[in-house]
């Protein structure tokens, strides 16, 4: 399998293969990677798949897509990363094994789910980050030793990413992690599960900004390609094709558990930032997966549903970003949304790299032509937008009605997910993050402590080790060259 950029020049090799992109980011010409083509399931691979668990699942999904690691390997490096000891967090009654259980709301009265939640946060930092980023971790540690190489992991997160991607790397021969955050705007729970990590292969960094400048140094680090060649910069932001593979596979692993045959359609609600989690989906869409609507829902901060309904992308500053009670949706600037985008126009490089390109910075955004905007409802998306009174709410109703707990992006995915619900058609609302997380809305919403898994108990009292610095990329350089030396 090749791979392409989405604005058309992928760089050396002219034809990179997985492992020559693993390493990477964006590519040289400032787009984003994409298989040459998407691999396509059969019905009959499909009904095969339906006896595979999670890690068999995301073996024979990984395989049509890495094409460079041996089969055996691979294998492995999926069966060390998707086993029941990493995600043991699940909610009671559900079954750790399954990695990603689907804990139903509502059924119908033969008993069929109707309405659930897909868990996809059970793993070590809470949130579903760790599905994609653990792998990421048991990946990178293969390719460099095969390679002999090392890498310095430079990543910007408003909380959820920088953790998962810490609790993937720490400890791994060859990786170091430099983290931005913006400083003070992550919960204390998220600064505690960051910074309280003493491995010396992890440097936190807490920028005096807001999420979009910590994204901003890390896009400037990175297109100085000297730099980056010189020092081994790789990412770990969603915008990594790996990470973005690897959140393919629970859109099969939901699918599967919510019907029994392959005639009929599952449709999903992804509570929406960088478009990351619900690109996947449109992956698993266009390899042939019978997925009905994917309803992309936003917080207060909603340039996504703008566009969904509109056509229109406005990308907002950094000044014009809320801060809000869902902050890993905090995002004015979708970083994966031009790979959708770029299948939207039809896979026209030149017109993608126009509109992200001179477009975005001339005019702070673009408008799709009608035809453009007509294959959005062929793709299957619609979107929707949910506020701090409406999370409260759901909260707040979800727990008495249902006896159970979401934390507070979960809960703009379900309210939006009522919206967009159809009869006979199944809706999960993937669970992004678990209530632990965001204690204090969940003690807004329903006036009792979230349930925190005992391993974690009393994290904020440990001692922490990061670093504050101004908006400013070339001081973040030199820290790491001061630090890899
Ligand atoms: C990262 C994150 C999101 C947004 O996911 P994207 O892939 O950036 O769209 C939503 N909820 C939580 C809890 C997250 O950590």
């Amino acid at each position: 399998m090749k791979y392409l950029s989405t604005r058309g020049h992928a760089g050396q090799p002219a034809n990179p293969e997985f492992c020559d992109i693993l390493l990477g980011g964006l590519a040289p010409d400032g787009g984003l990677y994409l298989p040459e083509t998407y691999p396509q399931v059969t019905r009959a691979e499909l009904d095969a798949w339906r006896s595979l668990s999670y890690a068999e699942l995301a073996f024979v999904i990984l395989s049509k897509f890495i094409t460079d690691i041996p089969a055996a390997d691979l294998k492995a490096i999926c069966d060390k990363t998707y086993t029941a000891e990493v995600y043991r967090h699940v909610r009671a009654g559900d079954d750790a094994r399954d990695i990603t259980p689907v804990h139903w709301l509502e059924k119908d009265a033969e008993g069929r789910g109707r309405f659930g939640l897909l868990e996809l946060s059970n793993g070590p930092t809470l949130a579903f980050k760790d599905m994609a980023m653990q792998l990421l971790g048991n990946l990178f540690e293969y390719v460099l030793a095969k390679r002999g190489e090392t890498i310095n992991i430079l990543g910007a997160t408003s909380g959820d990413t920088g953790s998962a991607a810490e609790y993937a790397m720490r400890g791994k021969q060859g990786v170091r992690v430099f983290m931005l955050s913006p400083h003070g705007r992550m919960s204390p729970f998220q600064q505690a599960q960051m910074f309280s990590l003493q491995d010396p292969n992890i440097f936190n960094i807490a920028v005096e900004g807001v999420f979009d400048d910590c994204q901003d140094i890390v896009k400037a680090v990175s297109n100085d390609l000297a730099f980056k060649q010189r020092h081994h910069i790789g990412t770990v932001n969603s915008i990594n094709w790996a990470r973005l593979l690897a959140q393919v596979v629970y859109y099969f692993a939901g699918y599967i558990q919510a019907t029994e045959s392959n005639t009929q359609k599952v449709s999903f609600t992804v509570p929406s930032g960088n478009f990351g989690n619900i690109c996947a989906g449109h992956v698993a869409r266009m390899m042939g997966l019978p997925i009905g609507r994917l309803v992309a829902a936003t917080n207060e901060n909603d340039v996504l549903d703008e566009f969904f309904r509109t056509g229109h992308y406005r990308v907002r500053s950094s000044r014009e970003t809320f801060e809000t009670s869902s902050p890993s949706m905090d995002i004015s600037k979708a970083s994966n949304f031009e790979r959708f985008v770029f299948d939207l126009v039809g896979r026209d490089a030149r017109r993608t790299a126009e509109l992200f390109g001179p477009a975005l910075a001339r005019d702070g955004g673009f408008r799709v032509s009608p035809q453009e905007f007509a294959r959005i409802a062929e793709f299957g998306f619609t979107s929707g937008k949910s506020v701090h009174a409406d999370r409260l709410a759901t909260i707040r109703d979800t727990w008495r009605r249902h006896g159970t707990m979401i934390d507070t992006h979960t809960a703009d995915g379900l309210k939006v997910a009522r919206e967009h619900r159809r009869p006979g058609v199944p809706m999960l609302v993937l669970e992004t993050a678990l209530p632990a997380k965001f204690a204090d809305t969940i003690r807004e919403a329903v006036g009792i402590e979230p349930p925190r898994p005992a391993a974690l108990d009393g994290i904020e009292a440990l001692p922490r080790r990061f670093q504050v610095m101004p908006v400013d990329a070339e001081q973040v350089k030199r820290y790491i060259v001061a630090h890899t030396g």
